[in-house]
């Protein structure tokens, strides 16, 4: 027997509508260009989200064909969000921070026809306009014109919401399963690969991260999104907070620390969500200055997109009671997969012990299923075990756009992420490396990122990456190279006895280089790739 539950599709639609229906009265805050505040409430996102999509209709696109953007966090691209694929074609989110030369590639891949582009990004056409093939370029500006600055034939994005009448908007039947959404892996190796993302899978994915035991958003919640929106849906959370009525507030282009200080205490907001990076920055400037900002309302700040350190996690909390909430994810997981919320039967560790869990990467949220592959078979869930994390679910990827990479899946339908990870009793992942980063040295792995997470809380280091480099005896050792925190200092020496603590002797450092940055991929985190570049014929001097 079938059931016979009426078959609702899960689409963007339904989203938009509920918003609508029933949080007309939110509000949605954008920090624009010149630092000044636009406010403006759901019932007018969803007003100029409907002009976006009739005046979309009327451009001659064909169903599925790709709209673009390449824009800051904003209720502009919040409306390009709904928007774009309410009107039965693809929203492909572009990472302005890419190579002109990715960029052109992307574009081209994707054959994207249009592109709504943020006037803060404009030299960015330069370099790549003439590769590409794209029928109309919208600019998106405070002030609704197009500057005098952009190049001939560009058009306005407010005359393009302008031209269309909001009456005319249906809400669409789609087939769940239809494209909503498209992103490319902001790879550190090979060429960018596109992810597409249905309608179904952005619901499913809006309606786990709502959980409690996951991001836990309710109507309630200020949602402070930093991770931009032009990277994997901004962790999906401005679908997540149209679908739980959450108020939004967008930094515009401003992520420095203060403007997000300022952001959070003035707004309120109790939710944010970023990378690493961000956060480092958060943490010295409220160590700065303890009592400048008030944070009361902050409940959780997720911190994904590369590991959070334990040093930092305890530095929030102990220095500035402040709750880090540590997610993984990945292009390829739309990007939601684990969040670390301590389960009850973590409620007797120690402080210790519970900011150990809390520094791994957390549990699965529903529906998504993880495993590890070994050299002999699946590790075991035991905590140590290593082997190459597998994933799947309703929001994993089944295929990458054209099919590239089909390696990447097992036969069985799993994708493999290229991460290293162990697994805990309970299911607590760990992620030990990207495969591609592990260090082997004599036979034995060292994992790269315990070395720079335990040298990044050393008190006199800002930021640290451990590397392979080639060793003729071992094959390969590991280097660390340290960022120091401003008028702080230290010696190789020191952060060598710092590491030993925690280290056998074989598995630290040849030796620690000092330098005054670390490259960063697009999506801010360390570009590893670059540095073995740097360091390839790196020999210790001592
Ligand atoms: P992206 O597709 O650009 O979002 O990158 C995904 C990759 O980022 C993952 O495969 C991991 O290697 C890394 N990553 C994401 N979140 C974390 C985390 N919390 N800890 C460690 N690595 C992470």
């Amino acid at each position: 027997m079938r059931g016979l539950t009426a078959d609702y599709q899960l689409t963007l639609p339904a989203i938009l509508r509920r918003a609508e229906s029933h949080f007309g009265y939110r509000e949605i805050v954008t920090r624009l260009p010149d630092k000044s505040f636009h406010r403006y409430t759901y019932a007018d996102m969803v007003r100029r989200t409907k002009k976006l999509a009739v005046a979309l209709g009327g451009l001659g696109l064909e169903k599925s064909d790709r709209v673009a953007t390449l824009a800051w966090n904003s209720y502009q691209h919040l409306e390009a969000y709904f928007g774009i694929p309410c009107s039965g074609v693809v929203l492909h989110t572009i990472n302005p921070r890419l190579s002109p030369d990715d960029l052109a590639y992307i574009f081209d891949h994707a054959e994207d026809k249009i592109l709504l582009i943020d006037e803060t990004m404009l030299q960015l056409l330069d370099s790549f306009k003439d590769e590409v093939n794209l029928e109309h370029i919208f600019v998106i500006s405070s002030d609704g014109s197009v500057p005098d600055s952009a190049p001939d034939g560009l058009e306005s994005y407010e005359d393009l919401l302008e031209s269309a009448d909001e009456s005319e908007f249906e809400y669409p039947d789609f087939d769940e399963n239809d494209a909503a959404a498209m992103c490319y892996t902001s790879g550190t190796t090979g060429r960018p690969k596109g992810v597409t993302y249905s309608h179904r899978c952005i619901c499913l994915h809006s309606m786990a991260a709502a959980t409690p035991d996951m991001l836990g958003l309710r109507e309630r919640d200020t949602v402070m999104p930093v991770v931009p929106m032009f990277h994997v849906n901004a962790w999906g959370l401005p679908f997540t907070a149209a679908m739980t009525g959450a108020r939004q507030v967008m930094p515009g282009p401003h992520l420095d620390p203060e403007s997000l200080l300022e952001n959070l205490a003035q707004e309120r907001v109790t939710v944010t969500a970023g990378v690493p990076t961000i956060f480092f920055g958060i943490l010295r400037k409220l160590d700065e200055d303890p009592d400048a900002y008030d944070l009361s309302n902050l409940h959780d700040m997720i911190i994904g997109g590369s590991a959070a350190p334990e040093s930092m996690i305890r530095a929030f909390k102990e220095r500035h009671d402040l709750n880090v909430l540590h997610a993984w994810g990945m292009t390829e997981t739309t990007p939601l997969g684990t969040v670390c919320n301590l389960t009850s039967e973590k409620e007797e560790l120690s402080e210790d012990e519970k900011y150990q869990v809390r520094a791994t990467q957390g549990v699965p949220g529903p529906f998504i299923e993880v495993r590890a592959r070994g050299d002999e078979g699946f590790a075991a869930w035991d905590g140590e075990s290593m082997g190459e994390l597998e994933v799947r679910g309703p929001w994993v990827t089944g295929a990458y756009y054209k099919d590239e990479d089909p390696d990447k899946f097992t036969d069985d339908g799993w994708f493999k992420t290229g991460d290293i990870a162990s697994i805990s009793p309970g299911g607590y992942v760990e992620i030990q490396d990207r495969t591609k980063d592990l260090i082997k040295s004599g036979g034995e792995w060292i994992s790269s990122v315990t070395l720079e997470n335990d040298l990044m809380a050393h008190d006199a280091v800002a930021e640290a990456a451990v590397i392979a480099i080639p060793s003729e005896k071992w094959q390969e050792r590991p280097l660390g190279v340290v960022v120091l925190e401003d008028g702080k200092d230290v010696t190789e020496e020191d952060l060598m006895s710092h590491l030993a603590e925690k280290h056998p002797k074989w598995s630290l450092p040849d030796a620690i280089e000092f330098v005054d940055e670390i490259p960063r991929t697009a999506a801010g985190k360390f570009l590893k790739r670059a540095l073995r570049e740097q360091f390839k014929d790196y020999t210790p001097t001592a």
